[in-house]
This record gives structure tokens, C-alpha cells and sequence, in this order.
């Protein structure tokens, strides 16, 4: 398959390589200039699992792909999917499949301004990776995906979605095709929107949070929010199930000394988050569902506060 992806950090970054890996053409796009030339020059540089690679990966920015591409996969951050949609818009003819893969919700607003219905897959991943400088990503551990066609009961569409599943699959990727693959996406959106944002505003990692009185009753308001929505959607989310999980996270013995991706990038980088397409969606959905969502709503204002006193950009 001829693939391009989105936004090359750190995600695209592994799913390129895995994909160019298993026979596939791959060309990165990224509008990080300095990455773009890092990659050129010398080849994308792999800590894998605690070896060291290097690939010779093709890499352009999005305004200079060429060609007719199979599948375009999106791997920027939610802030971004816009204007890299925009920038990329001349490459999406008729017969390009796109799949979403970025954490959140409601993507699909912003991908069906510029991607037929039929022609859009959107999905889900636990698989991790991480930036570590311009050309440079670690890759550890493993991980899997689901993935579903918007247009639901469109067969053909269908079909496109599990010969995507197949061709990620057979990268490694432990992908499948999933007839319900929004409920993955809002489950995984309440885990992450019950302590991403927390753990940013009070500068902690996940057992630490963990360990204050307050961390059981604020993640059970934030997810009976998120299930609210979810409710409202179509999708019932086991509350009990999720907030059990999320307290499994504060284990030092397994995650519990991992500080949440919002940390690492708004108290660690200084860079903007994701809030907006976590806990932001969650408090703009429930006011248009008719009710109000006051846990998300104060983290996501919170959160835009600690942006700008941090000078995120
Ligand atoms: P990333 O920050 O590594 O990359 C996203 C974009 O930001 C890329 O275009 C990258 O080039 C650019 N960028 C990164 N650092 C930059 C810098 N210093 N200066 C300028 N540009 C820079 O994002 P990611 O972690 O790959 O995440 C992509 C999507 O996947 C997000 O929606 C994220 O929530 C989701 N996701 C991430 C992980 C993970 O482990 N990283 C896991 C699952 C889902």
C-alpha cells in the first residue's frame, strides 16, 4: 500500500516505520521543519525497545506530497488536524482512505470538511511512543489498535476498513476491525480526561495524585461526566469499570510513576494541549445535550489558564 502520514512526531513516527517495515511505501509529512531536515539528512534514529536504529524514511512537508496515496494516516496532535488536512487536501482523491487516530473526541467534525464520509476510518490505539528530539523517537513496549468506517452500514466502506485493519495488522500492529469502535475511543477519553488534566494543574505523576484523598471522587465526577455524553451518543460506559481501572494506574508497581502525556507537554515543554478534545469536549457536547458538565468545564478552563501562564505555544 502507498501510505502518507499525517503528522510525523513521535506516533507517525512508529507507525511509519513499522508500516515501511512490512514492505509498504511510506512518505512522513510534517510541518516541523527542523525534524523534516533531521530525517533527510540522516535517517529517522529508533531507540527500539533499548536498540539503536536508523531508517531511511521519505519525509516532505504536507504541501509537497505528490502522487496517489492508499491510505493517509493522521498522527497530529488535535490542534493540528486542521491545517495539516488543509495542507494535504490536494493529495485526497476519491479512492484515499483516512484513517483518525489521534486521542479525543470529536475529530470528525474537523476530518468531514475534507474526507467523504465513505472514505473515512477512525480509531483507536494504546500504543506509546515518544519525541525525544528532531529525527529521534523511542519505541518501546507494545501495544494494539482498533478501527472502524464512519459511514456505518456502508458495505464497501466496510470493506476498506478491514482491508486497512489487515494491512496494519500485518506490520505488527495488532490491529483489528471493530464494530463499535467509538465506545473504545470514549472509554479511552475518560481515563485519560480523569487524570491527564489533573496531574498537569497540580504537577504530579499518577501515583501521587493517586495517593491524595481527593483522587477517587474527582476521577468518578469526570468519568460520570464523560458517560453522560457518552449516554447521550449511544454508548454506555461502564463507570465503575473505568474509574477501577484508572485507579489500577496509581500502582507504583505499574504505571503509577508515569506523568501523564498533558504533563509532559504543557509542565515539561511548555507546549498547548489536547484539553479541548478531552475534557473541553465533554463540557461543549453536555451544554449542547442540554446539561452542563462542571468538573470538565473548570479542568479545561483551568488548564487554558496554566497555558498562558506558561506561555504554551
Ligand atoms: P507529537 O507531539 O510527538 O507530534 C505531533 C506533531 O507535533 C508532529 O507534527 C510533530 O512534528 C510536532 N512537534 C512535536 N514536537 C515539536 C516541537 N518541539 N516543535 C515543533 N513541532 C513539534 O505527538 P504524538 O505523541 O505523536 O501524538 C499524536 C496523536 O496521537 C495525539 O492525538 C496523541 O494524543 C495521540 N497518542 C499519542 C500517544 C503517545 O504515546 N505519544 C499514544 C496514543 C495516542
Amino acid at each position: 500500500m502507498r501510505i502518507a502520514i499525517a503528522g510525523a512526531g513521535a506516533m507517525g513516527s512508529r507507525f511509519g516505520y513499522m508500516l515501511s517495515q512490512a514492505g509498504n511505501e511510506v512518505v512522513l509529512a510534517d510541518l516541523w521543519a527542523e525534524h523534516v531536515k533531521a530525517i533527510s539528512d540522516s535517517g529517522l534514529r529508533i531507540d527500539w525497545n533499548g536498540e539503536d536504529r536508523v531508517a531511511r524514511l521519505d519525509i516532505c512537508f504536507p504541501q509537497d506530497l505528490s502522487g496517489h496515496f492508499d491510505l493517509v494516516i493522521c498522527f497530529t496532535k488535535a490542534m493540528g488536524l486542521e491545517a495539516m488536512l488543509s495542507q494535504i487536501s490536494h493529495i485526497l482523491d476519491d479512492e484515499t482512505m483516512v484513517l483518525c487516530l489521534l486521542n479525543g473526541i470529536g475529530h470528525e467534525k474537523t476530518v468531514r470538511k475534507f474526507v467523504p464520509e465513505a472514505n473515512f476510518l477512525i480509531g483507536n490505539t494504546i500504543w506509546t511512543a515518544g519525541l525525544v528530539g528532531p529525527g529521534q523517537v523511542h519505541l518501546h513496549g507494545e501495544g494494539s489498535l482498533a478501527l472502524q468506517n464512519v459511514a456505518v452500514g456502508d458495505e464497501r466502506a466496510r470493506e476498506s476498513a478491514q482491508r486497512v485493519a489487515r494491512v496494519l495488522d500485518e506490520a505488527g500492529l495488532n490491529a483489528s476491525y471493530s464494530d463499535n469502535v467509538m465506545h473504545s475511543i470514549y472509554r479511552k477519553a475518560a481515563l485519560n480526561g480523569s487524570v491527564n488534566g489533573i496531574c498537569a494543574l497540580l504537577d504530579c505523576n499518577l501515583m501521587s495524585y493517586g495517593k491524595t484523598a481527593q483522587a477517587a471522587e474527582i476521577s468518578a465526577e469526570i468519568i460520570s461526566e464523560f458517560a453522560r455524553v457518552a449516554q447521550v451518543e449511544g454508548i454506555t460506559l461502564d463507570q465503575d469499570e473505568v474509574l477501577e481501572y484508572v485507579i489500577s494506574t496509581f500502582d507504583p508497581a505499574g504505571i503509577g510513576e508515569h506523568f501523564p502525556s498533558l504533563h509532559q507537554d504543557l509542565v515539561q515543554n511548555h507546549r498547548l494541549t489536547e484539553i479541548d478534545y478531552l475534557n473541553g469536549a465533554i463540557a461543549r457536547k453536555a451544554i449542547e445535550y442540554g446539561f452542563r458538565a462542571p468538573y470538565c468545564e473548570l479542568v479545561t478552563k483551568l488548564v487554558h489558564a496554566k497555558e498562558q501562564l506558561l506561555g504554551a505555544k
